[in-house]
């Protein structure tokens, strides 16, 4: 392996430890603590872990958990019935509903509900749109997170070639447009793309969102890469990303480990888009 590691672990405790700083100072100046409300509807075991994970990690950077679960028979209209009072609820700066919902929920009509203000998660079509036209607004998560370490591994991005693999709405797209607004030249590839490996024969960036155990393989990709890697893949083996690490790490100057990459920082963003959402409400300037 020649390629150095990127410790997503690292990274984001440096960031949950300044969000945890700032989130002090708001609450002496607001006289509350930044609020996160998560919902988590049935019991997806997963979803169930994620949640708690990000509960504990909210109370550990100073911040109010609102933890709301419900059961997997739970009716749209009480579910859009709790969105409205956590919209409406002063202590709640950010609101957080688990995905996927269970059969028969309208996820979309939920997210559409969230005040775009609380939205912490940034899939509420208004911050895509913010995101989208240079607007302040929220930024999703996983994404952001990569930015956050792409940045801290190469500085500056201005003309840096950038390939994004995937182009769901919480990871591809909202990713292109990061390395847009950082001025990547940037090629979003997909399941219908042509000939990959050509295209990633000419990326200094390669995130990968596909969501296919060791799918994008070393030999694609240029000497020197910086890959980020943001699949979770569960196999016999154990958790997996969406390169072929082995490969990719022989032939890339930079890449995550996964776990241990991508994943650590989401929750560390969620944090912060937290914060950034209460400093917000309350008219408190925040330092970057
Ligand atoms: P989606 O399934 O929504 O999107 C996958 C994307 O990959 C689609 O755009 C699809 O193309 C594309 N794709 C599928 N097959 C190919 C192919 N052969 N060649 C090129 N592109 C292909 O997944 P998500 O974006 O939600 O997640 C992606 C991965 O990231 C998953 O492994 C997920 O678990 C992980 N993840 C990790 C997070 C973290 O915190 N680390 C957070 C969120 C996700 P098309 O649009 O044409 O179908």
């Amino acid at each position: 392996m020649t390629a150095e590691l990127i410790d997503g672990k690292k990274a984001a405790e440096r960031l949950r430890a300044r969000v945890a700083e700032l989130a002090a100072l708001f609450a002496e100046d607001a006289g509350r603590k930044p609020g996160l409300a998560v919902v988590l509807v049935g019991e997806d075991a997963a979803s169930s872990v994620y949640v708690r994970s990000k509960g504990k990690a909210t109370v550990a950077a100073g911040m109010e958990s609102f933890e709301h679960r419900l059961p997997a028979d739970t009716a749209q209209a009480d579910l859009i019935a709790l969105v409205d009072r956590l919209n409406a609820d002063p202590a709640v700066d950010g609101i957080l509903v688990q995905l996927p919902l269970p059969g028969g929920l309208d996820a979309q009509a939920v997210l559409t509900r969230i005040d775009p203000d609380k939205d912490v998660d940034g899939f509420h079509p208004v911050n895509a749109g913010r995101l989208a036209t240079g607007l302040n607004g929220f930024v999703p998560c996983t994404p952001y997170g990569c930015l956050m370490l792409l940045k801290a591994q190469l500085g500056e991005l201005s003309g840096l070639n950038a390939v994004v693999i995937g182009r769901s709405n919480i990871v591809g797209k909202p990713m292109a447009a990061l390395l847009t607004a950082a001025d990547c030249t940037v090629t979003i590839a997909h399941s219908r793309t042509r000939n990959l490996p050509h295209h990633l024969a000419h990326a200094d960036i390669v995130v990968a969102a596909v969501g296919r155990a060791g799918f994008v393989r070393g030999e694609w990709l240029k000497p020197g890469a910086v890959v980020i890697d943001v699949g979770i893949n569960r196999t016999p083996a154990g958790l997996v990303g969406d390169v072929e690490f082995e490969s990719a790490a022989s032939v890339a100057g930079a890449i995550t480990p996964v776990p241990g990459g991508v994943g650590p920082m989401t929750i560390a963003c969620l944090l912060r888009n937290t914060l950034v959402a209460a400093h917000r409400r309350e008219g408190i300037a925040l330092d970057p």
